[in-house]
């Protein structure tokens, strides 16, 4: 059985690694020069080890922890959330709790209080109307909506409630307390949940360390990955993939290709008509420093929402790890979103005194002399558009590949336009795998749907 998945992202990596552990040839084919995909990491010559922004681990499911776990063994920390906001020149606790919510001005600490005395009711499904009913239009207007707008170059009456059910609940994670409304904040400050959430992090090597011990096992196990290449073409016999070629010449035999790239490559590769909907994603620009002044903070990342800030969120990558930064410097990971093509991704360079003047705003850096050195990434694909009518264009999208070629499989955050964690992608791996193989010592093979394990788009929020 000659198996195809395009994608080293986590959700490629561990279904590869089930694979070949049960004697299936899988090939890898993987755009990138390395492995991991938004879970990778990026290590310099100056010593500092840097993630896509920030990445800790947390999972409820057994399956996946054990399976962590199993790839990490000694490398690996327990960490504690410490996440924070800057408003009004202050930071403040993230996810929300009554120490952010005091800390408002006066006038909008009224106002946020008449919010709470007369909700108002969702009336569409947008992520205006469902922050409005949530968390009243005081807080939407003073961080939800200005963050979201520049986050996604779209305005929030445009956009799916979807963004910010998925995106609050991953930002919150620790389910005891109840951020996801101003009620909630109030219930989970007067009556405090007990104990603490931990993550898990590598110890050493980033979060991309765990995407190498997973390709190190596939090769061990018979595996191969190709990098910096992808699909050219695939090779059909009665609408069934038999092969694919690669844009570097490969040419891979393929019973069945699970796909966890780009949904929008495969519009291109099956020359898609017209009428098949278009999915957009926003990328990021990774501004990564490194500076001789420490920044005197201990958040992992910190949000920054008001309306004329450019930057989004800042990582201290130190707070994940200690090995990540070298002794006596800081390392700063300042991420912006952009569209693919824009002026910031086509010359970042331009946009380094934004940068810079910003972190002396926020107190992140004491002088540009204390600036080292900075690398800039650029990362593709880094979150699905949810706007308004995403959900039809998908299902459309979804409809298509599934008519258009039988045998083939979409998996994880990328191919599947969710936006979700590395422990879904995990989770739906090996659930994949699990079908799968059963499949394979039945003698049986169906169609790509039925090994892709997951619905959660139209529940709309993740289990
Ligand atoms: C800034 C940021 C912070 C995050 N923080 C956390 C966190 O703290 N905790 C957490 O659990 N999760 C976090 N996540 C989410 C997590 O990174 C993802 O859920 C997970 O890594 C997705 O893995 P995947 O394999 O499904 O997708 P991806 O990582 O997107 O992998 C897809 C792979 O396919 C490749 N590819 C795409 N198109 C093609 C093509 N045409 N041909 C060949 N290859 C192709 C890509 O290069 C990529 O390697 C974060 C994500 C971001 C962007």
């Amino acid at each position: 059985m000659d198996v195809v998945i395009v994608g080293a992202g986590l959700a490629g990596l561990t279904l590869a690694r089930r694979l070949c552990r049960e004697g299936v040839r899988a090939v890898l084919v993987e755009r990138e020069d390395a492995v991991g995909g938004l879970a990778r990491s990026f290590s310099y010559a100056n010593g500092a080890t840097f993630d896509i922004g920030p990445h800790r681990f947390h999972t409820e499911d057994p399956a996946v922890l054990a399976f962590v776990n199993e790839v990490l063994g000694d490398n690996s920390l327990r960490i504690r959330r410490n996440s924070e906001l800057f408003l009004f020149d202050q930071y403040l606790p993230w996810p929300l709790n009554w120490k952010s919510v005091l800390a408002l001005p006066p006038q909008f600490l009224a106002a946020a209080a008449c919010d709470l005395l007369r909700p108002r009711k969702a009336r569409t499904e947008s992520l205006e109307d469902y922050i409005v009913e949530k968390y009243g239009r005081t807080l939407y207007k003073i961080f939800f909506q200005p963050y979201t707008e520049r986050f996604l170059d779209y305005e929030c009456a445009n956009l799916h409630r979807d963004w910010a059910i998925t995106g609050i609940d991953r930002a919150t994670i620790d389910r005891r307390f109840d951020s996801s409304s101003i009620g909630g904040v109030i219930r989970s400050t007067l009556f405090p949940p007990a104990g603490t959430t931990e993550f898990i992090y590598p110890e050493t090597g980033g979060i991309g360390s765990f995407a190498e011990l997973l390709a190190a096992d596939i090769l061990r196990h018979g595996g191969r990955i190709l990098l910096s290449d992808e699909p050219e073409r695939f090779l059909t016999a009665g609408g069934a993939v038999t092969g694919v070629v690669t844009r570097q010449g490969a040419e891979i035999p393929a019973d069945h290709v699970f796909w966890t790239g780009n949904l929008q490559s495969l519009r291109t590769l099956g020359d898609a008509p017209e009428a098949v909907p278009r999915l957009h994603f926003i990328s990021t620009v990774l501004f990564n420093y490194v500076t001789g002044h420490r920044a005197g903070r201990d958040f992992q990342w910190c949000y920054f929402g008001e309306r004329d800030m450019k930057i989004s969120r800042i990582c201290l990558p130190r707070n994940f790890s200690p090995s990540n930064t070298p002794a006596g410097r800081e390392a700063l990971c300042v991420e912006m979103s952009c569209p693919e093509g824009s002026s910031l991704w086509r010359d970042p360079a331009r946009w380094d005194c934004v940068v810079e003047t910003f972190l002396l705003k926020a107190r992140l850096l004491d002088s540009l002399d204390s600036v080292d050195s900075y690398h800039v990434e650029w990362i593709r694909d880094t979150y699905p558009v949810y706007v308004l009518n995403y959900r039809r264009k998908l299902q459309g999208m979804l409809d298509w590949v599934h008519g258009k070629w039988p045998n083939l499989s979409m998996l994880g955050r990328t191919a599947r336009f969710w936006y979700n964690n590395m422990d879904h992608s995990i989770a739906a791996s090996l659930r994949a795998a699990d079908l799968f193989l059963e499949d394979h010592r039945a003698g049986r093979h169906r169609d790509g749907g039925h090994y892709e394990a997951e619905d959660r788009f139209f529940k709309g929020t993740a289990p």
